[in-house]
């Protein structure tokens, strides 16, 4: 089979690249390398296993031309491709929109005209503010006010799953849906903000760990394979077409708890600093206090249970990125 992977060179991306090398499959990828980058597909380009079966181009999704030819080749489509990161959509709002809304449209046109089936990968910012907890697929969403710029990464993504729907209604686009939540693994970079390569990062360089606000709001981490399991499998079920599906962990965690557990993990004489949000981001943020995902929707499809805890997950990412900085 042949895979056409937006952002494959991306975090997520590049371990879905690597899955289907290793099933056998072809896998072509087209990345901007925005927040993407090749070194993270350089164990598969050089991997004689994988030879003549991994095609890299790098041009944004917004080239028709190319995006024309790469959907007309594949048999299957991942839509990775997006602005990454509270940070990113702080700092670059146009081009983060733009990406988000413009590229997930093109990808969605080719698709529907070439009849590939899409998975769209939106994330659990689409909530919004809830305290309530597990959110599921089902429950209303709550923004800030356009000031918060935060928002416009949520409702981009919320307007790529309405118009995701709108081709599957309309024209019977085979399209599956999945929300993000927090996902981690080797190769996440902390350069766009995610907490947990960071904390790892200023842990085992001895720096403080910068915990923004009071630490007291919650994530629910996700192990990078355990989202790609997920992804081929809904892939491979026809009733997940035209669905919205969580994709996430089950162990809610403090970010204060989380500093904690790395401090203690990573032996380091790190202490912990607590930032202002105003500090961090500037006036217009506003952070979500908890993110839990409701996993029955998932579950009942396919049987999808979360495989690595978190203690793991964290014990695997300290490993690579000592590896990674000797
Ligand atoms: N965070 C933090 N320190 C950091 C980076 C992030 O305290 O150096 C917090 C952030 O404010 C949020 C949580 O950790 O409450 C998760 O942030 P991340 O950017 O990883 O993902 P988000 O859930 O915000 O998309």
């Amino acid at each position: 089979m042949k895979v056409l992977i937006t952002g494959g060179a991306g975090f997520i991306g590049s371990h879905l690249a690597e899955a289907y090398l290793e099933r056998g499959d072809e896998v072509y990828i087209i990345d901007d390398l925005s927040t993407g980058s090749l070194d993270n597909l350089q164990p598969f380009t050089e991997d004689p296993r994988f030879n003549n079966r991994i095609f890299v181009t790098i041009d944004t999704i917004l080239n028709h031309n190319v995006m024309l030819e790469l959907t007309g080749i594949c048999d299957i489509v991942f839509h990775l491709a997006a602005a990454v990161g509270v940070r990113t959509i702080l700092e670059k709002p146009l081009e983060s929109i733009r990406t988000n809304i413009q590229g997930t449209e093109k990808v969605l046109e080719l698709c529907d005209k070439f009849k590939k089936k899409v998975l769209i990968a939106s994330t659990s910012e689409v909530y919004g503010k809830h305290l309530h907890a597990p959110l599921v697929e089902t429950d209303n969403i709550i923004y800030g006010p356009s000031s918060k710029f935060r928002w416009s990464y949520a409702a981009s993504k919320l307007m790529d799953e309405f118009t995701a729907l709108a081709y599957y209604r309309t024209n019977g686009l085979k399209a599956v849906i999945t929300r993000l939540f927090n996902t981690v693994g080797p190769r996440q970079t902390g350069a766009y903000g995610m907490v947990i390569p960071r904390f790892v990062d200023q842990a085992l360089h001895g720096d403080s760990l910068t915990i923004y606000g009071d630490g007291m709001q919650t994530r629910t981490f996700t192990y990078v394979k355990d989202v790609v399991r997920a992804f081929i499998m809904l892939m491979e079920t026809d009733e997940a077409v035209g669905e919205v599906f969580n994709v996430g962990g089950i162990e809610e965690i403090t970010i204060r708890n989380l500093a904690e557990k790395i401090i203690a993990l990573t032996g380091s004489g790190s202490t912990i600093e607590y930032i202002p949000y105003e500090k961090a981001f500037g006036k217009d943020f506003e952070d979500m206090m908890r993110r839990v995902p409701g996993m029955d929707k998932i579950r009942a499809l396919i049987g999808y249970e979360p495989e690595v805890p978190l203690d793991e997950m964290l014990r695997r990412i300290v490993a690579a990125q000592k590896g990674s900085s000797s």
